[in-house]
């Protein structure tokens, strides 16, 4: 009998980088001279975690899954969805295909690291190669680094050094988009629902992106006003790579340096997150473990809702909960208002900002809460503490932003569940017992 001799092919594995160009992964698997298969895997790990069945940022990356396959079949290709353990997954694809090598970008999350050590493992056991690359930063790990070796804790230093870096060398581009051509040619294959996968779908709006030059150039004089669009709302795409972050940065450069910082920060928050793994559970400074947290629930649940009393604080979680996005300005409110004036732990505010935020990032959300709450690196110290009202009086001056989340406003609006003042005074006494003990 004739031996069937399949197809040799390479795999290209798509995660938080949902687009086919300036893809690096992307573009080296499809210079590899074997055509490629485009794979994505809804990993039951990640989604089991989800309580919420209608979460919004599954339905966004099932959306772009469709508008990659669509893509790739204008190419005479299609990509292959799975919904499995990363193991399984990979395990019925080689049986199906006669795989050389699978190319995939780095992911900095203590989750994602142990999955690709255990995808490489199963790889190696078979054969295969296990190609990754750097993509969603443009330094990464131990690329910016003191002059001892060792990691930055602070951003200024790291920001200038990261400059000299990016401005020695010029920003990269892998144009993948040329070279689909070399998918391999099949069938469109049918992708699982979001039926399929356990969730449903719900409306939902994702902030427009707006990278203009007026927007743009501007950025330094908006960005701290809740009430004006004057931010890029970059960040969902950023997370799940609907945009180049090279591009980003390119225009960054080019039209305003303030702006370029901010991507600084996520990529600062990134290296912290890689070389001090512990963040993900514990404070930075781990003499801040001896904060005795008051975590009242019924507090808690009223920030959560947005009836603090505070209008600054509660138009913010509003704008959260209704929306998906918060203002940074406003998340630095309220994160300040939870772990100052409540004295609640700050892996609380973190969690319920994991679960709403479509522009959730692990290690940029981790570093800001520690950040506001005093216990991370280059964080404001701790007796610095925002006065909510203050914070209104000079953002939000005439109430447009509060106005807009909370519609029927008026100046006999909530109590106030602490008075600022005493709160103010309860945080400094218990941080300051704490840190001396
Ligand atoms: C308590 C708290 C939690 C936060 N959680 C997240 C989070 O989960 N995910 C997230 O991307 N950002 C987080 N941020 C940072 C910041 O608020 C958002 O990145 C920003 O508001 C998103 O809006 P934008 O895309 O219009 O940002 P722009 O102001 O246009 O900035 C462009 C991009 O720069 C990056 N960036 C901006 N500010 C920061 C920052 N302080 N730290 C790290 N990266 C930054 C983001 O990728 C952002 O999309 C948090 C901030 C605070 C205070």
């Amino acid at each position: 009998m004739e031996e069937i001799v399949r197809e040799k092919v390479s795999v290209c594995w798509l995660r938080r980088d949902l687009r086919l160009f300036d893809n690096s992964a992307l573009y080296h698997a499809l210079k590899s001279g074997f055509p490629v298969v485009l794979v994505f895997v809804f990993d039951k790990h990640i989604l089991g975690k989800l309580s919420d069945k209608t979460d919004k940022r599954v339905h966004f990356i099932h959306q772009r899954l469709q508008e990659i396959n669509a893509e790739a079949q204008q190419n005479n290709s299609s990509l292959l969805v799975y919904h499995e353990v990363p193991k399984m997954a990979f395990s019925k694809l080689i049986s199906e295909y006669d795989v050389q090598g699978v190319y995939t970008n780095h992911d900095y999350e203590p989750y994602a690291i142990g999955r690709d050590q255990e995808i490489a493992g199963l790889l190696k056991e078979k054969g295969v190669s296990f190609e990754t690359f750097k993509d969603q930063v443009i330094f990464e790990k131990s690329e910016v680094m003191k002059p001892d070796d060792t990691p930055y804790t602070v951003f200024t230093p790291y920001s200038k050094r990261w400059k000299e870096g990016l401005y020695k060398e010029s920003v990269p581009v892998f144009p993948s988009e040329d070279l689909l051509d070399n998918l391999l040619k099949i069938s469109p294959k049918k992708s699982p629902s979001l039926a399929d996968i356990g969730f449903e779908a719900t409306e939902f709006k994702v902030p427009k992106p707006d990278f203009s030059e007026a927007l743009l150039k501007n950025y330094h004089n908006t960005r701290n006003l809740p009430s004006v669009p004057g931010t890029s709302y970059a960040g969902i795409h950023l997370r799940f790579g609907t945009v180049s972050v090279r591009q980003l940065v390119k225009m960054g450069i080019q039209y305003n340096e303030q702006w370029l910082n901010e991507l600084i920060w996520r990529e600062f928050f990134m290296m912290i997150l890689f070389h001090f793994p512990h963040v993900e559970h514990h404070n930075f400074r781990r003499k801040y473990d001896r904060i005795p947290w008051r975590n009242n629930e019924q507090e808690f649940e009223l920030w959560c809702k947005g009836e603090t009393g505070y209008p600054m604080v509660d138009a913010g979680m509003r704008q959260l909960n209704e929306t998906g996005w918060m203002h940074n300005r406003v998340r630095m409110v309220v994160a300040g208002f939870l772990t100052k004036h409540l004295l609640i732990d700050w892996r609380w505010g973190e969690a319920y900002f994991a679960e709403k935020l479509l522009d959730y990032e692990l290690a940029s959300n981790n570093g800001n809460w520690q950040w506001a709450a005093g216990t991370g690196c280059d964080s404001a110290p701790y007796f610095r503490i925002f006065n909510p009202s203050t914070q209104l009086k000079k953002f939000d001056p005439k109430l447009e932003y509060v106005k807009t989340w909370i519609p029927n406003f008026r100046a006999d609006y909530l109590p106030e569940i602490v008075e600022h003042s005493f709160g103010r005074a309860r945080a400094l006494e218990t941080y300051k017992k704490a840190l001396n003990q």
